[in-house]
């Protein structure tokens, strides 16, 4: 296997996410935690060799399985969210891995990932380009993660990269007090991104942005 080009060249070049950052800035993004880490993580890395000049664009791009990457600003603002509670969180459930680039970035600034993606293929590709970051605090599952994943939590945080119809019961019950669930809710035509404050068994919500995931499909694939 060819040793993969961390640091990028041209259009996948430190110059290049350095700009990515830029922009990021510009769209409202604060937090400096996530800026730095975003700036330091190979995003081409994730993506195809095919398609790893267009990596520090702001878009969303195919993985395979009809499935992207999330754009870097959606990546942000969701980061964000996460650490907005005030304090580390210790454990974060992610749903829907993909290529594992939000995986990658939470990682960083967190305790604890617990991944869960349906589509085999695209898990063990995460897997492999986590691996190569050397990022050990991620566990996978290959799952239907609208269920969650009951015996790892409570949450501090939920983040959901594909949109359901409904906020899922079980996500709700599986945060801690004072957890956050971030998470876009809609159909096809467009979608909210909520998050929601689990204070006691009451749960407030606020919507952060108008977004466009691809939709969260229950079951799992086997291949
Ligand atoms: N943050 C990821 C986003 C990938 S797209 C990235 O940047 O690569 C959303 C992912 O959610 C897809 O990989 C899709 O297979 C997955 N997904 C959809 N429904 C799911 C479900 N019920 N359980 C787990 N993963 C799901």
């Amino acid at each position: 296997m060819n040793t993969p080009n961390l640091a990028g060249i041209g259009m996948t070049s430190q110059r290049t996410r350095e700009r990515m950052v830029g922009r990021l800035l510009e769209q409202g993004i604060k937090d400096w935690a996530v800026l730095d880490i975003m700036r330091n993580t190979p995003r081409h890395l994730f993506l195809d060799e095919a398609l790893s000049h267009r990596a520090y664009e702001d878009v969303a791009l195919p993985i395979g399985y009809s499935q992207t990457i999330s754009q870097p600003y959606v990546v942000a603002r969701m980061t964000e969210a996460v650490l907005a509670g005030g304090h580390k969180p210790e454990k974060v459930l992610e749903i829907g891995t993909g290529c594992g680039y939000q995986t990658a970035v939470i990682a960083q600034l967190v305790g604890q990932v617990y991944s869960v993606e349906r589509i085999r293929p695209l898990l063990e590709k995460a897997r492999r380009n986590l691996g190569v970051l050397k990022l050990r605090n991620i566990e996978f599952k290959h799952a239907d993660g609208s269920l969650g994943w009951a015996d790892k939590g409570p949450f501090d945080a939920i983040i959901a990269a594909a949109a359901p119809q409904q906020v899922p019961a079980e996500l709700l019950e599986q945060l801690a007090p004072d957890g956050r669930l971030i998470i876009p809710v809609g159909g096809s035509q467009g979608q909210e991104l909520l998050l929601i404050t689990r204070r006691a068994d009451e749960y407030h919500r606020q919507v952060i942005a108008q977004v466009k995931f691809v939709p969260l499909l229950s079951g799992q694939l086997v291949s």
